[in-house]
């Protein structure tokens, strides 16, 4: 196990099959057992249309903030073990999915490698994770960016197929 300084993580969570909201519950359940992690909120769930094929059911999305010391290699290879255990098999390019964990942001650290990376590139195309993850911080920062809430009001793609809805807290 890699540890290092605890640091601020924000993972974006989704499924569309096989009870969405209890596999996104399930997941969080099993983050919070990683060890030297903590969960510090969630945005509870978000329902929004597929992207990509849409003949495939509605996603339920999160995000969760965790703090931890895992390394984020670590912190991924832990993430993709949830996926598995909770029956993630590979299906077409967008489809439909059990449950999928994305590293969104990890610290203040810039990941370009080739299986990881971070900032997550989608966190400013998706409605469906930008707007959990400013739900839980209005003021996050992508670094080398800038602020989120800023970044967006000056996008053109923001907003722009805006399709997604909260839909209650995770109990
Ligand atoms: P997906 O279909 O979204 O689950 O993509 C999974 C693949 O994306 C895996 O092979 C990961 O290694 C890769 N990947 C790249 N960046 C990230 C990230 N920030 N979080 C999670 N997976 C990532």
């Amino acid at each position: 196990m890699t540890t290092v300084e605890t640091v601020l993580v924000y993972i974006g969570l989704g499924s569309n099959i096989g009870q969405p909201f209890q596999q996104i519950k399930d997941a969080l359940a099993k983050l919070a057992e990683l060890p030297d992690t903590a969960i510090l909120n969630d945005s509870g769930y978000y329902l929004s249309s597929p992207m990509g094929p849409e003949d495939q059911p509605d996603f339920v999305n999160a995000v969760v903030q965790l703090s931890t010391r895992l390394g984020v290699f670590d912190l991924l290879d832990r993430c993709q073990a949830i996926e598995r255990s909770q029956g993630r098999v590979k299906t077409r390019h967008w489809g439909e999915r059990n449950i999928d964990l994305d590293i969104l942001l990890y610290g203040d650290e810039l990941i370009d490698a080739e299986n990881l990376v971070v900032p997550h590139p989608g966190i400013l195309k998706r409605d469906f994770v930008y707007l959990p993850l400013l739900k839980i911080n209005p003021d996050v920062i992508l670094p080398g960016t800038g602020k989120l809430s800023e970044l967006l009001a000056r996008s053109s793609d923001a907003g722009a197929d805006y399709d997604c809805q909260f839909s209650g807290n995770i109990e």
